[in-house]
Order: structure tokens, then sequence, then C-alpha cells
């Protein structure tokens, strides 16, 4: 990694909820403390969700004054709150340039399931994303990212959040560097303590960095894909002009995937523009050299005037003709769609708010 953890408000404060416990020890080091100071603290504020150093009971009071001048324990601060029908709750954070940033909260039976932003706003322009109408504003730090889920744990008590998926606003793999601190942070044991098996990474299509960070980090991919061929991949998602289709699929042909496992691939359904069958069978042409699984999401009309949510039976059949060539495909409900909080439909009400 090539950015140390950093404070936005100075610039010098470094703050330690951002930190890897590689760069705590060195932290610590440099104080002057043992080691095992770094494993203690990481525990304080990722276990025990300490804001400050106060209940850090088994640090001497000596070392928690020293660390109060030394260095925060960032956190964002909840602004809104917004619950569904459904029971997803939609989380506005302010960050401390005053930027802000949604988290959803996706409850399930048998465990939960938080959304987190890695940017303010994103640069890639996706035409079925209303955070793509803000614009890039600026990377979040691995601790505006981590933030996300602990503030989440201390605000929805007897929550479960064992699920974190990168897919709110922004493009992970455009902040490489602090979504894979945050992913060290949030695995680490004495972190939030997030499986890697349960933490999804989802990209717009940065093929380089793809091979990159299944190289770095152990993490489940997914790859909004969309569409099956450049001509329609690149009207609703720029990137596949820099990177087309025959370039994505030769890097998640080339991602390290553990065994068993299998690269999500995320299809929204656009009535007429790419739910034929011609496409699903396109479809099942272009993943057949990786293990893929797919998830059909229907695109959810309400605030487009440009595209329209498919009939149910033409999802059905493009489901069909996808599982009659073996390919998993399982067709999503967008949860939590009366706030705003489905995929693709962070932060804009918030961005005509500021
Ligand atoms: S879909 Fe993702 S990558 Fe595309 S503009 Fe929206 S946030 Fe950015």
């Amino acid at each position: 990694m090539t950015e140390p953890a950093y404070n936005l408000e100075t610039g010098a404060c470094p703050d330690l909820s951002g930190m890897t416990i590689d760069e705590m020890e060195t932290f610590f080091h440099s104080m002057g403390q043992e080691k095992y100071r770094a494993a203690q603290v990481m525990r304080w504020i990722h276990q025990g969700l300490a804001v400050s150093y106060d209940p850090m009971t088994n640090l001497s009071k000596k070392l928690r004054e020293e660390l109060a001048s030394t260095a925060g324990i960032g956190r964002p601060t909840v602004i809104e709150t917004l619950e569904s029908k459904d029971g997803v709750k939609k989380f506005l954070f302010g960050l401390v340039d005053g930027s802000k940033i949604e988290s959803v909260y996706i409850p399930n039976e048998d465990h939960d399931t938080l959304c987190v932003s890695t940017q303010v706003g994103c640069a890639m322009g996706c035409k079925i994303c209303r955070t793509a109408e803000m614009g890039f504003v600026r990377n979040l730090t691995s601790g505006e990212i981590v933030g996300q889920l602990l503030e989440l744990r201390r605000q929805v008590p007897g929550s479960s959040i064992t699920n974190v998926v990168f897919m709110g606003m922004g493009e992970p793999l455009a902040n490489f560097d602090n979504t894979v601190r945050a992913i060290n942070i949030m695995t680490n044991p004495n972190g939030p303590q997030i499986s890697w098996r349960r933490l999804t990474v989802s990209t717009s299509g940065l093929a380089p960095r793809i091979i990159e960070f299944g190289k770095t980090v152990r993490i489940k991919l997914a790859i909004s894909l969309n569409a099956v061929t450049d001509e329609t991949r690149s009207l609703i998602m720029p990137i596949n002009t820099k990177y087309p289709l025959g370039e994505l699929i030769e890097a998640l042909r080339h991602y390290p995937l553990p065994k068993r496992d299998r690269i999500t691939i995320e299809y929204v359904l656009i009535k007429g523009f790419n739910d034929s069958d011609a496409d699903a069978r396109r479809l099942v042409k272009l993943l057949n050299p990786i293990r893929a699984k797919v998830n059909l999401i229907p695109f959810n009309d309400e605030l487009s005037t440009e595209f329209k949510t498919p009939e149910p039976e033409r999802v059905a059949a493009f489901q069909d003709i996808l599982m009659s060539k073996s390919l998993i495909a399982i067709i999503r409900k967008s949860r939590g769609r009366d706030i705003l909080a489905a995929c693709g439909q962070l932060a804009s009400e918030n961005r005509r708010a500021c």
C-alpha cells in the first residue's frame, strides 16, 4: 500500500480507525510502546466501538492522554436515517470535510448486510446509476469506509451485520489502496471480524485493477456487466470504451478465484435494451470461459425517463435461457426502493439538498 492512513481535517493527526494492524504496530512503536498495544486498541475501536480513549481502561491514563493528543478515532456522523417498508435502512453520513455519503443496512432472516460507499460521488458515469449524477468528489479514507460499519453497529443495536458489500457510492477499484486497507481491517481478528467469504467488492470493470486486486486480497468479486455487446455496454457504462468486454472477460479469466467460488455477474435487465433471448444466449457464450453466477436485477424505472422495467415474464424467460445452459441465475428483488436505497439510487437526492 502506498498512502498512509490520514485524517482529512488536519492532514497530520492519524486516524486509528483506518489503520491496519501493521500500521497500528508501527504507530505504537513510534510512540515507544510495545507491539501488543496495537491489537488492544484495535479491539477497543472495532469490537468495543470506542470513539474515545476514555473506556480503554487496560491502557494507562498517561498513555490514553498521550494518544488523545496524538491520534484521532474517526467516525462518520449520522445526519439522517430513512427506513423502508421492507426493513431496509438508509443512513446519510456526514464526513469531516462536510461531504456526505450513504450506506444501506439490509436485514435478513439469518444475517444482516451492509452496503458501504468507497467514494464521495463517482467518476464512472454509468447511465443507470444516480450516484453518477454527482460526478466524482473524492476518495474515502480507509477509516471512513470502515467507519460506516462501526457506526451502523452502534446505531442498530442487536443487528448482526456479518456481510459487507462494497456496492454503495463510488467505484471501489478506483480507490484501490483504501479499499484494500479497509478489507484488511475488516477481516483482521482484532478488527470488526467480517469473514472474507462475506465480503463482496463490486466493480464496473476496471480490467487491469481486477487481477491486481485478486492478488492483493482474498474477497468475493462482483462485476456490473449489464450488457453483452460493446455497443450496448458502452451506451450505459462509459468505462467499456476504455476496457471493452473482451478485455474484461480476459481479466476475469485470470482472476485468482478461490476453489469452489464463482464471480457474481450483476445484470440489470432493461426493457427492449438488453433483455432479449438473443442477449441471454450471448451472455451464456460470453461467460463460458469463467466460473460465474448471474444476478438478474429488473431495472427500477421509477426515476428514469430513458429506460424501462421489463415485464416479469421477460425476466423469467431470460433466466430460463441461462439456466437451460447450466448457468446459475437468480432474479434479485431491489429492496428499499421506497427510500431510494436500491442499487444505483444512492446520494443524488442528498446532492440536490446541498
Ligand atoms: S454504478 Fe457504481 S461505478 Fe457506475 S456510476 Fe454508479 S457508483 Fe459509479
